[in-house]
């Protein structure tokens, strides 16, 4: 891709209110968003159902009477994915099936859409939907942030209940049609999203799980800010698809799963690891532990080592303990509103100004301890926003972490942070 149509690219999906939490093992860190891009042409699961790969994957299944669109793609991406599948089979689309309402499945909509053709989607779409514009500006300006987007302004906010709605038919717990002879079971699988569904094609024996597996912990809380994603809910959502028994695993992202032993073996691996690290931090809480004690202390074992390329342990258990507890840490002085920052300047003129703050930052850098250099600069740069020292300092500790690290959301928001210490090295902060 050249660096014009890569910038077309980028301001486009910046257009997008929400993107999905998912990443796949092919992912290369710090570029989710390219998956699928240099595709040719579509691939095929099985005789009727074809995948072209993408941020996220848009799937058609071919019948006689026409054909069922699972997951549409980013607004960018949609295109060439209709492209890829269309010189496959061009019949006309009788259904499209939102996996759930994050932009990264919901883009194309417009794009496959006919007069004739049925969108469907879990009733709980209708307050998804209307919680990412309440939010756009917010999520907008953090999904800039992570993915190194153009800001955008999203225009004026649309209210509490103004979203532009996709389906045509929603539903509850399940629903069911045939078309073309070929007959679609979806059920209500709520975890990445509150709306989230699963398709099964009982025929095939293909289950289409959207978000809720990829080859990764789950995001169960992502840094660009999210509601809680609830950790039993995605229990009872995996067990719902192993009961199916299904020979085909689809998701949304990432590469597709055969055999019905392997995926029971990689959806039970999946749903143990969340419910082992669940039930760590519910312990942990009755047990009177502090949220970065339980950070520190919960590890997976090692069969259930799942990857964290995605989500991350970290954020997760930090994810469940805010899910259940909210924000309030026992400290008298969180009830108020003067945050720890504010005593900082008193803290960097006792130490003797910003410079020693620097230099022992310094030294926790040499010691490999980059998190407390971190801290350390925020002390002083909390006093002196220009402090050069402390700035490079900074900047060291964070390339250090890029550098170290295996997840993608964890660099985008290391880079967005090295961005901002190098303009501010450069003078325009
Ligand atoms: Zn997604």
């Amino acid at each position: 891709m050249s660096f014009r149509r890569c910038f077309i690219a980028l301001t486009m999906l910046s257009a997008l209110s929400v993107l999905s939490a998912a990443h796949a093992q092919q992912m290369v860190p710090d570029s989710p968003l390219r998956v699928g891009e240099d595709q040719k042409v579509a691939h095929r699961i099985n005789e009727a159902i074809l995948v072209a790969y993408g941020f996220g994957n848009t799937f058609m299944v071919t019948t006689p009477a026409g054909n069922v669109i699972i997951d549409t793609s980013s607004v960018v991406r949609a295109p060439k994915a209709k492209e890829l599948l269309q010189k496959e089979n061009s019949g006309p689309i009788t259904h499209i099936i939102l996996t759930h309402g994050h932009g990264d499945h919901t883009g194309g909509v417009k794009l496959w859409k006919g007069p004739q053709t049925q969108v469907i989607a879990q009733q709980e779409q209708y307050e998804f939907l209307n919680y990412q514009a309440r939010l756009e500006q917010f999520l907008t300006q953090r999904n800039a942030a992570q993915f190194a987007f153009p800001p955008r302004d999203t225009g004026p906010w649309v209210g509490n209940r103004g979203a532009t709605m996709l389906a045509t038919v929603t539903f509850a717990d399940k629903y069911e049609f045939t078309t073309g002879g070929v007959k679609f079971e979806l059920f209500s699988t709520p975890g990445e999203t509150p709306d989230h569904l699963t398709v099964w094609i009982p025929q095939y024996k293909a289950a289409f799980v959207g978000d809720n597996y990829y080859e990764s912990f789950p995001n169960l809380y992502t840094l660009r800010g999210t509601k809680p994603r609830w950790a039993l809910d995605y229990i009872d959502s995996i067990n719902k698809v192993l009961a199916l028994k299904p020979e085909i695993l689809l998701p949304s992202h990432g590469q597709p799963v055969r055999g019905n032993a392997e995926i029971t073996r990689r959806l039970t691996r999946y749903r143990d690891a969340i419910s082992y690290v669940h039930d760590a931090v519910v312990q942990g809480m009755n047990q009177g532990k502090d949220v970065f004690t339980l950070m520190q202390q919960i590890k997976l074992p090692a069969d259930l080592n799942v990857g964290e390329s995605y989500g991350n342990l970290i954020w997760s258990i930090r994810g469940i303990y805010d899910g259940y507890a909210g924000w309030f840490d026992m400290n008298p002085a969180t009830m108020y509103d003067v945050p720890m920052t504010a005593v900082l300047p008193d803290v960097t003129r006792l130490a003797g100004g910003p410079d020693p703050i620097a230099a022992l930052a310094a030294q926790r850098v040499e010691a490999g301890q980059y998190v407390e250099a971190l801290h350390l600069t925020e002390i002083a740069l909390t006093a002196d926003p220009k402090h050069r020292r402390s700035l490079e300092v900074r900047l060291q500790a964070l390339e250090k972490l890029h550098a170290r690290s295996v997840n993608s959301n964890e660099r985008g928001w290391l880079s967005y942070s090295i961005r901002g210490v190098k303009k501010a090295l450069e003078g325009g902060n």
